[in-house]
């Protein structure tokens, strides 16, 4: 038997996949028990759960060993992301984003505490509090080192996360995306934590790993929003409310937020945005409303203004100077106002239309079909396209800085929690972020 010292971690990582694919039994037994028998290993623990084709409950559940490279987390507060909804409801909807008929702890961001680390771990120690983000930040992969670690290749990496836990009946059990989050125990790799030395509440931390960052990312890290500028955004959910604090914590003098729902109109306004309209009263008047909003003082070109009447591609002279499109489709019919489109193409089209020449434009949103361009205004225009994902989020470097931010009360995570649920309630928690009657909703392990 090899020794631990003398097992590679490539080899290890390899161990790890092919302890998954045995579905945590026989592999495991194969592997140097010194370093894969954690303390841990057969405790009861309970987790919101869906079942293929059998809905979803809270089942109590027994933890496997840990592995080398992984962080045994005890989850104290989830909040769950608007796009887990197809895996998350109790009827488990088919498509390519509906449980792949395993046994799975939806979500893919959480926070909570460490209590037990892998023998390769090194960025977090026992007792950290740690946010579990939903994008990994390994550092060593090609997308991390060209900065860019938002599309990190841990978390575009496929189904190659062992199961961690067995249920009742024997059945393995995944988290999705290596994460979940709705349980009160968590075993991730250590490149989706990041550890946070702050007193802010574990409620207000839930948002940090997956949909306020995200937004406040898209704003501050690659948009970059300038001071003074004009920033426009659709969608005033938990992602789009992040990009709207970005908007006032980097200076924009204007902040437009588009979203069909009253509601989420007025926590818009109260958390920075400046105007607040509604999609489906502006109509076909939605771009050249917003075009009008963002015009300066002056339409003389020679005084720095722009054209008002100009018409044709010389119209789009006018417009936002950052638009960040936070919409996405419906994951399920809202029980608040329904948007335009609820494929989420529509405010895409707009976003770009409402963008100027020359200014930025990103998408953040998951929507259903495609997504066309007049060739010409790509070509002419200069609008710059940003990918959404995480905004350019890096985790390691931008979870501090917001934790700082909230801190000091420039950012307010605390006002988009609107229900907080016990895990006996996970259901109920995910079926209000789907029906979109609460903003965020948080699920509280304790
Ligand atoms: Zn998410
Ligand atoms: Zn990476």
């Amino acid at each position: 038997m090899e020794s631990k010292s003398s097992i590679s971690r490539r080899k290890l990582v390899r161990q790890t996949v092919a302890a998954g694919a045995a579905l945590g039994g026989v592999a495991l037994q194969a592997q140097t028990p010194g370093v894969l028998r954690g303390s841990n290993a057969g405790r009861k623990f309970r987790a919101y759960v869906t079942r293929p084709g059998a809905g979803s409950s809270v089942e109590e559940l027994t933890l496997l060993p840990i592995q080398p490279r992984q962080v045994l987390v005890r989850i104290e507060a989830c909040a769950p992301c608007y796009t887990t909804i197809p895996r998350a409801l109790p009827q488990p909807l088919t498509g390519p984003n509906a449980n792949r008929g395993r046994v799975e702890i939806p979500n893919h961001a959480a926070v909570g505490i460490v209590e037990e680390i892998g023998a390769l771990v090194k960025r977090v120690e026992k007792g950290d509090r740690v946010i579990v983000a939903g994008t990994s930040q390994c550092g060593q992969c090609y997308q991390c080192l060209h900065g860019d670690p938002d599309f990190c290749q841990f978390t575009f990496g496929g189904d190659i996360f062992p199961p961690f836990a067995t249920a009742s009946d024997g059945a393995a059990v995944v988290a999705q995306a290596g994460v979940g989050g709705s349980s009160e125990l968590a075993v991730v790799t250590e490149e989706y934590l990041c550890p946070v030395f702050t007193s802010v509440p574990a409620v207000e931390l839930s948002l940090l790993g997956d949909q306020l960052t995200s937004g406040f990312a898209a704003g501050m890290c690659r948009m970059k929003i300038e001071a003074g500028s004009n920033v426009v955004v659709f969608g005033a959910g938990p992602v789009g409310l992040g990009a709207v604090q970005a908007g006032r914590v980097m200076g924009a003098t204007q902040v437009v937020v588009v979203e069909p729902i009253r509601y989420r109109r007025e926590l818009a306004l109260k958390l920075g945005a400046t105007v607040a309209l509604d999609p489906n009263a502006e109509g076909a008047g939605l771009v050249e409303k917003i075009r009008d909003l963002c015009k300066g003082p002056t339409d003389r070109k020679f005084a720095g203004g722009e054209a008002w009447t100009a018409t044709g591609q010389a119209s789009s002279a006018r417009g936002a100077d950052f638009t960040i499109d936070a919409c996405g489709k419906d994951n399920a019919t809202p029980k608040v106002e329904r948007g335009p489109d609820p494929t989420g193409i529509l405010p895409m089209q707009q976003a770009w239309e409402c963008t100027r020449m020359g200014g930025h434009v990103m998408y953040m949103g998951a929507v259903q079909g495609n997504f066309s361009l007049n060739g010409t205004s790509l070509a002419l225009l200069g609008r710059t396209i940003h990918p959404g994902q995480q905004g350019g989020f890096h985790m390691m470097r931008d979870i501090p800085r917001i934790v700082k931010l909230i801190e000091r009360g420039l950012i307010d995570a605390k006002s988009m929690i609107q229900g907080t649920y016990p895990l006996d309630q996970a259901g109920q928690a995910y079926q209000d972020a789907a029906d979109r009657t609460k903003l965020a909703t948080v699920i509280l392990m304790s």
